[in-house]
C-alpha cells in the first residue's frame, strides 16, 4: 500500500492538508496524527471495519479497547448518553489534554472499538492538528498509540514510519509530540475513582481538582496484572524492546540509595558486557557522570542522557525514543535507573516496568 505523509507545522496548519487526511478518515481508511501524548493511529470510531482494520495492522488483541478522540464536548454525545456531573466537573477543567475517562458507550459505537466491553474511553486531545483532523473528519476518532502493539510509542513520525510505511493509508508528521507519555486513564465510574493507566496528567492534580483520593492499583504502577473487567489493555506486555532491559530501581532516591544504585548498575553493566556486544546504560544527569568516568575506555558500554530527575518531563518525552533507539543495536542489552514515583515518575516507572525483561529493586 502507498502510505502518504503530510509534513504539517502544527503552529501554522495548512488545511488542505489535513483535509486531505480527513477524507481518507471519512472513506474508511487509517491515518496516524501527532496529540499531545504519542502518535494515535486513527480511523472513524462509527466504521467498524475501519476499526477492525487497526487491530490488524497493530496485531493488536481484539480485547483491548481503543481510546476515543473528540473534538469538544458537544461530540461527546455521540459516544456516550450518560455523563454524570462529577465527570463532566473534572473534564470541563482538564480538556482538553492528557485525561481520558470511562463512561457508559451509546448505542452507535461499535463493539470492535470497546473490546466488547459496554463502556468506553474517551479524551479530547490538546494538539491543534489532531483537532483540526477530528473536526474535518466530522467524526470521533478512534485512536490507540500508532505502534505495533507491545513495542515502543512513538513521539515521532519516523517512529510510525519503522512500523506503518506501507501498510496504513497516511501518516501526518507534526514534529515531536509534547509530553511523550501517554493520556493518564481514570475510572471515575467507582467509588473512590480508580487509575487504570498513570499518564500525562499526575494524579496529584487530578485529585487536587475533585477533592478526593484515586485508588491506584497495584497494575497501575507496572505491577501485577489487572484483571480484565477493571482494564482489558493491561494485562499484555508493553512498551518493550526487542532486546533486554533490565530496570533497576529503588524505594526512594536520595544520595546514599542513589549511589547503591549506581554501584549496582556498574557491576551489572561488567557482567553483561561478558555476554553482549554492547551494553547501553540509560541514565539520568545526576549519576551520568560516573558512568562515564568508569567506560570512558570501553568502546562497548555506550551511555545515554535520558533527563533530570529534577524534571520528569524531560525524562518521559526521552523515554519511548530512548527505547527505540537502544533496540536498533544488535547484540545488545539495556540497563536502564528507575525514578521516584511521584507525579510524572509514577507514568514512567509504568512504562518501564511493563517494557523491562528484568526489574532489579535494590
Ligand atoms: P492505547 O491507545 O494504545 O494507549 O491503549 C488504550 C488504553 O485504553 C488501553 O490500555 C485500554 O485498556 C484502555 N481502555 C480503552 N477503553 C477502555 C474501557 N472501556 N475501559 C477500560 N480501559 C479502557
Ligand atoms: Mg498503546
Amino acid at each position: 500500500m502507498y502510505t502518504k505523509i503530510w509534513k504539517i507545522d502544527p503552529f501554522n496548519i495548512d488545511l488542505t492538508l489535513i483535509r486531505e487526511a480527513a477524507e481518507i478518515i471519512r472513506r474508511g481508511g487509517l491515518v496516524a496524527f501527532p496529540t499531545e501524548t504519542v502518535y494515535g493511529l486513527g480511523a472513524d470510531v462509527f466504521n467498524s471495519a475501519a476499526c477492525r482494520k487497526i487491530f490488524e495492522v497493530k496485531k493488536r488483541p481484539m480485547d483491548n479497547p481503543l481510546i476515543i478522540h473528540i473534538k469538544d464536548f458537544e461530540q461527546l454525545d455521540l459516544v456516550s448518553r450518560e455523563v454524570p456531573e462529577k465527570i463532566f466537573k473534572v473534564i470541563k477543567r482538564l480538556w482538553p489534554g492528557p485525561l481520558t475517562v470511562i463512561l457508559k458507550k451509546s448505542l452507535e459505537i461499535p463493539r470492535e472499538a470497546t473490546g466488547g466491553l459496554d463502556t468506553v474511553a474517551v479524551r479530547s486531545p490538546a494538539h491543534p492538528i489532531a483537532l483540526k483532523l477530528i473536526e474535518l473528519s466530522d467524526t470521533p476518532i478512534a485512536a490507540p498509540s500508532a505502534n505495533i502493539s507491545g513495542k515502543p510509542s512513538p513521539t515521532k513520525a519516523e517512529h510510525v514510519i519503522e512500523d506503518f510505511l506501507g501498510i496504513i493509508d497516511g501518516i501526518i508528521d507534526g514534529g515531536e509530540t509534547i509530553f511523550g507519555i501517554e493520556s493518564t486513564i481514570i475510572n471515575f465510574l467507582t467509588d473512590p475513582p480508580t487509575l487504570l493507566r498513570p499518564g500525562a496528567y499526575p494524579v496529584e492534580i487530578i485529585e487536587e481538582i475533585i477533592g478526593e483520593k484515586i485508588y491506584i492499583p497495584d497494575f497501575a504502577r507496572g505491577l501485577g496484572e489487572a484483571e480484565r473487567a477493571l482494564a482489558p489493555g493491561m494485562k499484555y506486555r508493553h512498551y518493550a524492546p526487542d532486546i533486554p532491559m533490565f530496570l533497576v530501581e529503588s524505594s526512594s532516591y536520595d544520595d546514599y540509595k542513589l549511589s547503591l544504585l549506581t554501584d549496582k548498575i556498574l557491576k551489572l553493566a561488567k557482567d553483561l558486557s561478558r555476554s553482549y556486544k554492547i551494553v547501553t546504560i540509560a541514565a539520568t544527569r545526576e549519576t551520568i557522570d560516573i558512568y562515564e568516568r568508569e567506560f570512558r575506555d570501553n568502546p562497548y558500554i555506550k551511555i545515554i542522557d535520558i533527563g533530570s530527575r529534577k524534571n520528569l518531563y524531560e525524562i518521559a518525552k526521552n523515554i519511548f525514543d530512548v527505547l527505540r533507539k537502544a533496540d536498533k543495536t544488535k547484540d545488545s542489552v539495556l540497563i536502564v535507573e528507575g525514578v521516584e514515583e511521584k507525579s510524572l515518575g509514577l507514568a514512567i516507572m509504568n512504562r518501564l516496568r511493563k517494557a523491562s525483561s528484568k526489574r532489579i529493586v535494590i
